[in-house]
């Protein structure tokens, strides 16, 4: 596994997808799905008055999430102190919901500042948070660059759902 793959997160197309879905022009993913009322069809896990998190469209492994801010706001500097708590917040209930529905191995819990870094949004902060196992990085992935993933993204919504922290 390289790390590009790890975070590749959010892809073009689905971007395009995305804006397609809406009435409305868009210029950021993010805040397009924010701006969505189902919560289900947005894979919106939580959402709290400055921070909310979503599942990764193109996840790395079944669980992928990010938290970020509601605000629309690229720079990790720029972050405000109340954001930053519900950001942390939402990483920590991310933690509890992973562990609650996966059991995973290990977690990480990482940003990509900028798209030399890797990020796929870098307009628009956020923080993933993925279940990792021991060996998980499988044969297919391996030898061609795919990832075979055991469920749906509705399904690992319905998951990380029941397993959030009512906080
Ligand atoms: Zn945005």
């Amino acid at each position: 596994m390289n790390f590009e793959q790890l975070w590749a997160g959010w892809r073009s197309s689905y971007i395009a997808n995305a804006i397609h879905a809406l009435d409305h022009e868009v210029e950021c993913v993010f805040c397009a799905l924010l701006d969505l009322d189902d919560e289900r069809e947005a894979h919106v896990l939580w959402r709290a008055d400055h921070a909310a998190a979503i599942l990764n469209a193109y996840p790395y492994t079944s669980g992928h999430l990010m938290i970020m801010p509601l605000r629309h706001v690229g720079e990790m500097e720029e972050i405000n102190p109340e954001e930053g708590f519900d950001l942390m917040r939402g990483a920590t209930n991310a933690v509890r919901a992973l562990k609650a529905a996966y059991a995973p191995e290990g977690i990480n819990v990482g940003v990509n500042i900028g798209s030399a870094a890797g990020a796929g949004i870098p307009g628009h902060f956020h923080i993933h948070v993925l279940p990792r196992w021991r060996g998980d990085t499988n044969f297919m992935t391996s030898i061609a660059g795919i990832r075979v993933m055991p469920e749906s993204l509705d399904e690992t919504w319905k998951r990380l759902k029941e397993g959030w922290p009512d906080t």
